[in-house]
């Protein structure tokens, strides 16, 4: 496994890898690996020649009072991870160089972007489109690989490869979740013991709402109720947002019917976990 921290580095091996004819499979990641991680990379394994993973915490997608300083990194726990994961390359670019002081350039995709997530954290997916699309300009990847742990996220990069005629195929791969059904996060080292029990109910309340949906409830206000009371009851536990929308367009749902996206944002202390299931009436 090579590990390449410079631009122009990368785009020599990548114009290497394109000559000898071989595909490239790319995981964009912020680092502190999981296993929800490793499954993308494992899955670019299996479908591509070379797999390029990035670990790089993206200061744009960051917003003034959030964890962007104390955001988890270990560079010798990922390599590990990566390397048993088949990752072939790690990118591991420096902020300097991704976004010198002259920088001025912004990928913004309107509408999708503003709802769920994107009300909470403002500027939150600005930042990430426009680092995927730096991202992808340098790796030039036939395939990405995203997780629907960020549903929204996943939404966003697939509109903007179509808007702009990016010719990369977008993969997304399930939500790897721990055995008490919390989804895998980095961020979820932050939590106290308290708060790592209480956390589970997350997922509790997404399946809920799949009973409820599948015993025919169709109004969203009476899940999104049910899911709010029941995390109500982990005092550690703080409702950002409980959304019901259509899945493939984010548009709020006044009766749910066809595929909707449950997702949720929620506090535990000063950290945010998201979480989400997709649900067919
Ligand atoms: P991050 O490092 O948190 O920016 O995540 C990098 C990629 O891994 C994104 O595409 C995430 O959606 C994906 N990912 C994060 N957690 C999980 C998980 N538990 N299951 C599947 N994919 C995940």
């Amino acid at each position: 496994m090579k590990i390449i921290d410079g631009i122009s580095r990368m785009q020599t091996m990548v114009k290497i890898i394109k000559k000898e004819g071989k595909s490239i499979g790319f995981v964009p990641t912020m680092g502190y690996l999981h296993d929800g991680h490793a499954s993308l990379a494992r899955s670019a394994r299996a479908h591509t020649d070379v797999v390029v993973m990035s670990i790089f915490v993206n200061p744009l997608q960051f917003g003034p009072s959030e964890d962007f300083n104390r955001y988890p990194r270990d560079f010798a726990r990922d390599e590990d991870i990566a390397r048993r994961a088949g990752v072939d390359i790690i990118f591991y670019p420096k902020k300097e160089e991704m976004y010198p002081a002259r920088y001025c350039t912004y990928v913004d995709v309107e509408g999708l972007a503003s709802g769920l997530c994107g009300a909470s954290r403002p500027g939150h997916f600005r930042g990430v489109t426009t680092v995927v699309a730096k991202l992808f300009l340098i790796v030039k990847p036939d395939m990405a690989y995203f997780g629907q742990k960020d549903a929204q996220q996943a939404i966003v990069i697939k509109r903007m490869v179509e808007d702009l005629n990016m010719g990369i195929d977008v993969k997304i791969l399930p939500i790897v979740r721990e055995k008490d059904g919390l989804a895998m996060s980095s961020r979820n080292v932050y939590l106290s013991k308290v708060e790592r029990a209480d956390a589970a109910v997350l997922y509790e309340s997404l399946k809920k709402a799949g009973e409820m949906i599948e015993g025919g409830e169709r109004d969203p206000k009476k899940v999104i109720n049910a899911m709010s009371d029941m995390i109500k009851t982990k005092p550690s536990m703080r409702v950002d947002y409980i959304s019901i929308v259509e899945a493939k367009t984010l548009k709020e749902v006044d009766a749910i019917s066809g595929e909707v996206l449950a997702a949720l944002a929620v506090f535990a202390g000063n950290t945010r976990l998201v979480d989400n299931v997709i649900l067919k009436a």
